[in-house]
């Protein structure tokens, strides 16, 4: 043991403070009963996928469903891999929707909270302390094997069951004292290694929260928890992370369960409770009547960025990602159309264990939903913000006349059946563009039965009756009566019942109209746009329309 100090003072000579420091500068936290303590902690290292927000958001939602505090870490041991503006995807993709965080980093040089630093790099210190405390304890001992004699070890474990750093292969943990003082003295590189209790033939069982009852073979590998740059392993941080922040529930990819038996002995022999684990399986997507991961190689929309740039609205987002956390949330929905998605029940415990699926028409539909319930004056003010970064004509349009802007996005909102008709704001500049001569190419192609003569003739009856003071009722009374007067129908039935008797009936007569004012067989209520065109340009429209059936 005195020699165990000797060398852990050799080894940590830079190390002034204990882990008895630590645990008082981080005292248990004082939530109230119950209270789960969560985080998300992704690596730089590339844009932040959906996969990233999704398991964020079950991480934030476990902890807000229970008065507790969901934490950011930003986990950048492996600088290597490291990209530029990796930390500010992952804050501002967050903030897009809505999956702040209570405590930790909050932009890319700030953060907030007791428990930090909460970016690992910044933490080396505290990862040393509780390293050196191992090494005094023996249960850790530095390593001093070359890449090249821990790759003769892989060559020689082809045929073993358990690879790794163990057994007769761990040829460092027996290193005499003087062995060891000597290397170090010597200059040569070295990492630390946990000195594994674990047996082969014993089980670990734990309860995961999503995938429920696991058991495991103990851990035997004797893994690397200081790499030769005295940085941590992802798998020490995580320890010594999770313990000093208390962290109660453990949010992560599935990928990491088959490390769960490791980090439950680190908790265990640092010392330390260890936490609850819910391990999340990849976002799947449907291919050819199979099951692939949602990858970030093929499909754009596994980067939270495509839906900021698309301007998905964070309600939208949200909705869906509820909708495939939890399988309950549908029929809650429905049970309760205009409430606050924070009021459902959220559980980890009902979320799919094989992989939630991603499908993106299903997604525009709950988008397109969402929307249909904002007021105009909602719409419009996303609609500016996203477009003031995305869409500099339809920014300039939108904030030039904003009362025209509303009207336009309040055209058949009031309905009991709103239409669906916009998923993102990057949709809207198509929605609107017949209202803007900036925006508007005509094209007045009519439907195959109508012919160019008779939208002649019922564009130019309709100049002369066309009140723009007309109630609505007045409005198309009036397209009823131009029907008559040119051999169509006001009643669609009729129609129906003798075809050959008319030219066509009233949807026929709208539809002229219609492909006149904004070139388009399918719009909003046309009497409302009508009005939010003006008389003015509603002449002018018509006019352009005969001419371009006379030109042809
Ligand atoms: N940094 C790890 C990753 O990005 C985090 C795993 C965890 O949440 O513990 O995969």
């Amino acid at each position: 043991m005195t020699n165990c100090k000797k060398i852990a003072e050799l080894i940590f000579s830079d190390v002034d403070k204990s882990t008895e420091y630590y645990e008082e500068l981080y005292p248990a936290r004082d939530l109230p009963e119950g209270a789960r303590v969560t985080r998300f902690a992704p690596s730089p290292t590339g844009y932040l996928h959906f996969g990233g927000l999704y398991a964020g958001f079950a991480s934030k939602l476990t902890a807000e469903t229970t008065n507790g505090v969901f934490m950011l870490r930003i986990e950048d041991t492996d600088k290597k891999r490291e990209v530029e503006d990796g930390v500010t995807g992952i804050v501002t993709g967050l903030k897009a929707f809505g999956v702040t965080p209570d405590e930790g980093v909050t932009g890319f040089d700030s953060e907030d909270g007791k428990y930090g630093p909460y970016t690992q790099s910044l933490r080396r210190e505290i990862y040393r302390t509780f390293a050196k405390k191992l090494v005094e304890e023996g249960k850790a001992y530095p390593c001093f094997c070359t890449p090249e004699d821990l790759e003769d070890i892989r060559n020689r474990q082809e045929n073993e069951d358990i690879k790794g750093y163990y057994g007769a292969y761990a040829k460092c943990r027996d290193l005499s004292d003087d062995e060891i003082i000597e290397k170090i003295n010597a200059g040569i590189p070295y990492t630390v290694r946990l000195r594994s209790m674990g047996d082969i033939q014993r089980k670990i069982a734990f309860d995961d929260m999503i995938k429920g009852k696991i058991e495991m073979s103990e851990n035997v590998n004797d893994v690397v928890i200081l790499k030769t740059d005295g940085i941590p392993t992802y798998h020490f941080a995580h320890a010594i992370d999770d313990h000093l922040m208390h962290t109660t529930h453990v949010v992560r990819g599935d990928e990491w369960i088959a490390s769960v038996p490791l980090h439950i002995e680190l908790f265990r022999t640092c010392g330390f409770k260890p936490v609850k684990y819910a391990h999340i399986a990849p976002i799947m997507k449907e291919e050819n009547g199979g099951k692939r991961k949602l990858s970030k190689r093929k499909d754009p929309e596994a980067n939270v960025s495509f839906y900021i740039e698309k301007g998905y609205p964070e309600a939208s987002v949200k909705e869906y990602m509820l909708t495939i956390l939890n399988s309950n949330f549908e029929d809650w929905r429905r049970a309760n159309k205009n409430e606050d998605i924070s009021k459902f029940p959220f559980n980890l415990k009902k979320m799919s264990v094989s992989g939630a699926l991603f499908d993106m028409v299903k997604f525009n539909d709950v988008s397109k939903n969402v929307v249909s319930v904002m007021t105009a004056e909602q719409v419009y003010n996303l609609v500016v913000d996203w477009a003031k970064d995305y869409n500099k004509v339809l920014y300039d349009l939108f904030v030039a006349n904003s009362d025209k802007a509303k009207a336009i996005l309040n055209i058949d909102r009031d309905n009991p059946k709103p239409r669906k008709d916009i998923a993102c704001w990057e949709e809207v500049e198509n929605y609107v563009s017949f209202f803007y001569n900036e925006l508007y190419t005509p094209d007045y192609t009519l439907p195959e039965n109508i012919n160019k003569e008779d939208a002649i003739e019922l564009l130019t009856k309709y100049k002369d009756v066309y009140s723009e003071s007309d109630s609505k009722e007045e409005w198309f009374n009036k397209i009823k009566e131009l029907c008559s007067a040119c051999g169509f129908t006001p009643n669609v039935k009729e129609y129906k019942q003798n075809p050959d008797a008319f030219k066509g009936h009233v949807g026929d007569v709208s539809t002229i109209i219609r492909v006149a004012m904004t070139s388009r067989t399918n719009t909003p209520d046309l009497y409302y746009i009508m009005q939010i065109l003006g008389v003015g340009e509603v002449m002018n429209r018509i006019d352009k329309a005969i001419n371009s059936y006379k030109e042809a």
